[in-house]
């Protein structure tokens, strides 16, 4: 495949074409012989993926296409034998989903408190691409019973709420920036109706003049400083609970912030600027979750919120009914699917080969 495919490319798309992870499953396809590369599919995050294709004349093109995947549920109960996380995974194969209920759990719950024969129930959702799970899991709703009392938990929105419609808290970042405006949000798939084609964009740009300091949006380690492609200077922050996050377009970094580092939230770490792909200096502000994109804006707050007026009716609806099923997975005992089994619902062939799949 000629480079200058890659050269050619918009700035947009370069951008995207850093988000290749390195453990992620990428398909070709190739002649009856296997010397030509027919078609490649590289996902570059739960949503969209990389199209590479040749054409007659042995041309090849670029594309952003959608990734089709399935949508499964379950809701089950399980008595806790050993700690939520291994009887989770014990009695599903999906160690993914034992750590989303931990994690979700973490903030309201002190799992020592815990003993053997107190239930939990989880209601969740799992991606299957091609009779695999795809992406992460996604606890709808999930409940702890002690003898002494039940704690819940619901996903509404993004984020996590407890039974009196209060936000669960989770890892708090601070903004990268002050006083710049949003310039671009993150969006994880949409359609340019325009351009005709897919984009995401997978981070939140700030717009700030040359050389207006960035920080630290949580405590953690440097793992990366150095020149990223359509990212131009990049540093990359590793956090506690899998979260990373990532500064593009960076003019420079800060004298000793290399890989390594040890930085405090809130410390400087380099400067707006407009390296790499970049039509004028911002800041590009990633933010990943077990190496998956996430939205920022998600995650940066300053006050726990509660939900009012017609969405908290609409919690309240929400809440209601998943209660209820959860209560039912409780006292009939409901076991879950194994993931190998939900994998194997009759899944919708991925065909890729007709746009925009
Ligand atoms: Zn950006």
């Amino acid at each position: 495949m000629p480079q200058s495919l890659y050269w050619n490319l918009d700035k947009d798309d370069k951008e995207l074409c850093e988000e290749i992870r390195a453990g992620i499953p990428y398909y070709t396809m190739t002649d009856d012989n296997g010397t030509v590369i027919e078609q490649v599919l590289i996902p570059i995050s739960d949503e969209l993926q990389i199209h590479l294709k040749r054409g007659r004349k042995g041309e090849y093109t670029f594309e952003m296409i959608p990734v089709i995947y399935q949508k499964v549920e379950d809701i089950f109960a399980l008595p806790v034998e050993r700690s939520p996380y291994l009887d989770i995974i014990k009695a599903t194969n999906n160690p993914l989903l034992a750590h989303a209920f931990v994690d979700a759990f973490k903030k309201s719950f002190d799992f020592t408190r815990l003993r053997k024969g107190e239930k939990i129930a989880i209601a969740y959702e799992e991606k299957i691409r091609l009779g695999h799970p795809w992406g992460l899991p996604v606890i709808k709703a999930a409940t702890i019973h002690t003898r002494r009392k039940k704690t819940w938990l619901f996903r509404f929105g993004d984020r996590y709420y407890n039974e009196k419609g209060r936000e669960v808290e989770g890892f708090l970042f601070r903004k990268p920036v002050n006083h710049v405006r949003i310039t671009s949000r993150f969006t994880l798939r949409r359609w340019h109706p325009i351009l005709h084609r897919y984009r995401a964009h997978l981070g939140v740009d700030f717009g700030g003049r040359t050389g207006t300091p960035i920080y630290a949006a949580a405590d953690g380690r440097i793992i990366f400083a150095g020149r990223l492609g359509g990212y131009g200077n990049v540093i990359k922050i590793r956090h506690r609970d899998g979260f990373m996050t990532l500064y593009a377009h960076m003019h420079k970094f800060r004298r000793g912030m290399h890989k390594g580092k040890y930085v405090k939230k809130g410390q400087v770490i380099g400067y707006i600027g407009s390296t790499g792909m970049s039509t004028g200096p911002h800041l590009h502000f990633g933010l990943y979750k077990n190496g998956r994109p996430i939205n920022p804006l998600g995650v940066i707050k300053v006050t726990k919120k509660s939900l009012y007026g017609k969405r908290r009716k609409e919690f309240i609806r929400y809440e209601k009914s998943m209660k209820k099923r959860l209560e039912k997975a409780v006292e009939s005992n409901k076991r879950p699917k194994k993931l190998d089994d939900l994998s194997r619902i009759d899944y919708c062939v991925d065909d890729n080969t007709s746009k925009g799949g």
